[in-house]
């Protein structure tokens, strides 16, 4: 389960191929949620809005995870087993005081909002609660620590991770969730070799299967789209390696 390995790097915005960028620009969530119908739930919520998501079941894991790797956001549940949420939450404000965190939980009394929000959440969600209510609040709190508009380009292809927008000379592609996390990732890398693994790590989420054919899949879908009918073809697959997206000729 721990075995994602990540450097931080500092965030930038503009050409990857000028800057290398932080890879995480695709939001990583982490969900803290003992109940696995919950975490599910809101795991394959967050994915179909493509986030990469992960999960940790009891609290020990949780702020391991959380102080370990680079999220962009934490949803926590307060009721867990090991390590109480709370304390959780007081190990990730240690550590990281900017992250975000929305607490997810049952008890709705006003004492036990005031406790959480003593402790440093930033949001409270309380159980049950609707999908689109908690991708709102989400989104509200990720924009909250958001920079500006990140325009990614090679040759004449262009992505917008804010109007989620993706052009080739001009002309407008779409893309399912998955494609578009994967293309951004591509990007981000571009005129780099990127592996199955790292891609699997990045756009899907730590507990996919890596011996899965899901990228090579995907990165079919992802040809037809933006490189079928366009020259030159922009990605290109390295035997043994994975995958380059790049605009030069070897
Ligand atoms: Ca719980």
């Amino acid at each position: 389960m721990r075995t994602r390995t990540e450097t931080a790097q500092p965030r930038r915005n503009g050409n990857p191929a000028a800057a290398p960028a932080k890879e995480s620009a695709i939001m990583r969530i982490l969900v803290v949620e003992d109940e696995k119908k919950v975490a599910e739930f809101v795991r394959r919520g967050l994915q179909q809005e493509s986030f990469a998501v992960d999960v940790a079941h009891e609290g020990e894991d949780g702020a391991y995870l959380a102080q370990t790797f680079d999220y962009d956001l934490v949803i926590l549940d307060l009721m867990l087993p090991k390590l109480d949420g709370l304390e959780v939450l007081r190990r990730i404000r240690a550590a990281k005081p900017s992250l975000p965190v929305l607490v997810l939980t049952a008890k709705a009394t006003v004492e036990d909002r005031v406790t959480g929000l003593d402790h440093g959440a930033d949001d409270y969600l309380v159980k049950p609660f609707a999908f689109a209510e908690l991708s709102a609040r989400v989104r509200a709190l990720l924009r909250r620590g958001a920079s500006e508009a990140v325009e990614l380009q090679l040759a004449d292809l262009k992505l917008d991770t804010t109007a989620h927008q993706v052009t080739r000379r001009g002309r407008k592609i779409d893309l399912s969730p998955k494609e578009f996390a994967l293309l951004e990732f591509l990007l981000r890398h571009a005129r780099r070799p990127v592996t199955r693994t790292m891609i699997i790590e990045h756009v899907w989420d730590m507990n996919f299967d890596s011996l899965s054919n899901v990228v090579d899949v995907y990165i079919n879908y992802l040809r037809n789209k933006i490189d079928r009918g366009f020259t030159p073809p922009l990605i290109r697959t390295l035997r043994g390696v994975g995958y380059m997206l790049t605009d030069e000729r070897t």
